[in-house]
């Protein structure tokens, strides 16, 4: 039932333009905190047998636990699977992320299982810009086609 409302995507790859799909949640919301409560309550009966006051600290363990995984499960799905790129490590250090996303290009280069895939719509620069680009040099170019 929920299929029906969960979009396929919802947006590209700033890098290779592969329609993907990020979860918009940063943060627990309503729904987290109720089955953090609830988490605590079988944990406090489990432990205990009834009720116990201690099930506040159950009850923010639980809550540390489901912040941390939606923070990591989005983290994880903002990275392109497939040519790597990290939007946040971008902004942050792009230098780094161009390597990341070197690396990775290098692996599907010689990955058999992607010979047969279609090939990535990777950003094109012409010879004589990448040229100006690289005597300038503001940057390395990671790839010029795969
Ligand atoms: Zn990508």
């Amino acid at each position: 039932m929920f299929a029906l409302f969960k979009p396929k995507h919802n947006c590209y790859c700033a890098f290779c333009k592969t329609p993907r799909n990020i979860y918009r949640k940063k943060n627990i919301g309503v729904m987290n905190i109720l089955a953090s409560a609830m988490a605590a309550v079988v944990i406090m009966f489990a432990i205990w047998q009834e009720y116990d006051p201690r099930v506040m600290i159950a009850f923010v363990v639980c809550l540390a636990i489901s912040e941390i995984f939606v923070q990591i499960r989005w983290r994880l799905s903002v990275v392109c699977r497939a040519c790597g790129f990290d939007p946040i490590m971008y902004v942050k250090d792009p230098q780094a992320a161009a390597e990341k996303v070197k690396v990775q290009l290098d692996r599907r280069k010689e990955d058999p299982k992607y010979l047969l895939a279609k090939p990535l719509n990777l950003p094109a620069i012409a010879p004589k810009k990448a040229e100006a680009l690289q005597t300038k040099g503001k940057g390395k170019l990671v790839s010029r086609s795969i």
